[in-house]
């Protein structure tokens, strides 16, 4: 990971860590002096008719507390504003993209979507003709049922953020070329890096192999955890592959996957 996406993975737990103490009745942060300083005791103690004011608090509700201004939290917005710019700059930069043949058939660049600061991030192999047309990843058959798939586990689609290795659409479907995808990938880290999500759930074999680096047959290591640049990725079946082969083994092994990501992500916090 670098360290960019270390920062704000770090600064992103801080945060929920601020705003679950704020929610538990915490309303001040930082140095508490052991004694109220003179210049405010004295005029507390005529006020209080001569009696010591740690005597009338020590009745009343609680002891003294310093008079320093109470922490500002950050936005809770902040981190998915900052990230929403990082993924407009990253769209920017690719632009009308012909750095590969696949840009000679599409219709549109289907760059992905979802909450920049999503705990997690679906990586998906590329556009079909549905995409290609919407200009948004997996609305077509397929995109139904990853919905369906995400929502399983608790989470809604606007919660996640998906996108593919490629963003032109292969001609008829075809898996993308290895040059294809090297030309593509550098943005796909960038998204992945942007989000610094604290999970990555890789849809099939053409997403886990191009995140390990090798080709690696989705069959066997479906439901291991494996690591990309610090970043915990599960990888699992495509959608697509569920809809030929829609058992109900497949179909269980699936929501096992998407359940280890989900339960890694509230072990963080999320
Ligand atoms: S697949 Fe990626 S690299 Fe190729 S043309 Fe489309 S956006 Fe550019």
């Amino acid at each position: 990971m670098s360290g960019a996406g270390e920062k704000s993975r770090i600064l992103a737990l801080l945060r929920q860590e601020l705003l679950d103490l704020r929610q538990e009745g915490l309303d001040y942060l930082g140095p508490r002096p052991l004694r109220p300083p003179r210049e405010q005791a004295q005029p507390e103690r005529r006020a209080t008719g001569g009696k010591p004011a740690s005597a009338v608090r020590a009745a009343g509700s609680g002891g003294w507390r310093p008079r320093v201004p109470p922490l500002e939290m950050p936005p809770l917005e902040g981190d998915a504003q900052v990230k929403g710019q990082r993924l407009e700059e990253i769209r920017h930069d690719l632009g009308d993209c012909r750095r590969c043949e696949l840009c000679e058939r599409r219709q549109t660049i289907v760059f992905g979507e979802g909450n920049p600061d999503a705990p997690v991030v679906f990586v998906g192999e590329g556009p079909g003709a549905d995409e290609d047309r919407s200009g948004r990843p997996f609305v077509g058959r397929a995109g139904e049922l990853l919905s369906k798939m995400i929502a399983s586990v608790g989470w809604r689609r606007e919660d996640v953020y998906i996108c593919n290795i490629v963003k032109c659409r292969p001609p008829g479907n075809r898996d993308p070329k290895l040059e294809e995808v090297a030309m593509c990938q550098p943005f796909l880290e960038r998204q992945i890096e942007a989000i610094a999500p604290l999970a990555i759930v890789a849809l099939g074999k053409p997403a886990i192999s191009t995140l390990m680096g090798r080709p690696i047959p989705i069959t066997k290591l479906r439901g291991q955890w494996q690591e990309w640049r610090g970043y915990p990725v599960m990888p699992t079946f495509h959608p697509a592959y569920l809809l030929r082969n829609y058992t109900r083994e497949a179909r269980q092994a699936v929501w096992d996957d998407l359940k280890a990501a989900r339960a890694r992500v509230e072990e963080a916090g999320r």
